[in-house]
């Protein structure tokens, strides 16, 4: 179904599109955009056959929810609009590792493939507050199907966390 994305380079010129670093990119736009409303710095998105049919970004803080995590909000949208068959055609991209929540939620939907920009554990050694186990672990010992690939953007992805809970640890040692 989908081109080999992940071969790295930037040939830019696949049939259907983007490739999966593109799509990383824009989960990390998403969760810069999160940021602007007052949510915490995460985002992600749906792709299906080629085409992007779902977005969101964290709404943790907007809507006092604490599971109002992107990836879990997209994993209960596709359960809901989106058939089986349609669903193992996808493929989630998430700007960051997504949480043992969020991973039970992608293996419930049967989303078949997700890639994500920086692994939990390396934002763990900045912020020391993600439970971080893998999702490949979450997905493996579910059972599932459902290939995970990452990190594939892990500088772009940091500089945003850094942006944000780099300046919050310098404003409390100040
Ligand atoms: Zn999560």
């Amino acid at each position: 179904m989908s081109d080999p994305a992940d071969a790295g380079g930037s040939s830019g010129g696949n049939e259907t599109g983007s490739t999966d670093r593109e799509y990383v990119d824009r989960a990390i736009e998403l969760a810069e955009e999160a940021v602007e409303m007052g949510n915490t710095p995460f985002g992600a998105l749906i792709v299906l056959d080629g085409e992007i049919v779902a977005e969101g970004h964290n709404e943790t803080l907007s809507e006092d929810d604490l599971a109002a995590h992107p990836e879990l909000t997209l994993a209960r949208w596709a359960g809901r609009e989106l058939d089986a068959d349609e669903r193992a055609r996808c493929t989630m991209y998430a700007s960051t590792e997504p949480c043992p929540m969020c991973a039970t939620g992608i293996h419930y939907a049967g989303i078949g493939r997700v890639v994500f920009g920086v692994a939990g554990e390396t934002l763990d050694e900045l912020t020391g507050d993600v439970v971080s186990i893998p999702c490949a672990e979450v997905i493996r010992r579910a059972g599932s199907e459902t290939a995970v690939e990452g990190p594939i953007a892990e500088a772009a992805a940091m500089e945003l966390h850094e942006s944000v809970y780099g300046d919050e640890s310098a404003d409390g040692e100040s």
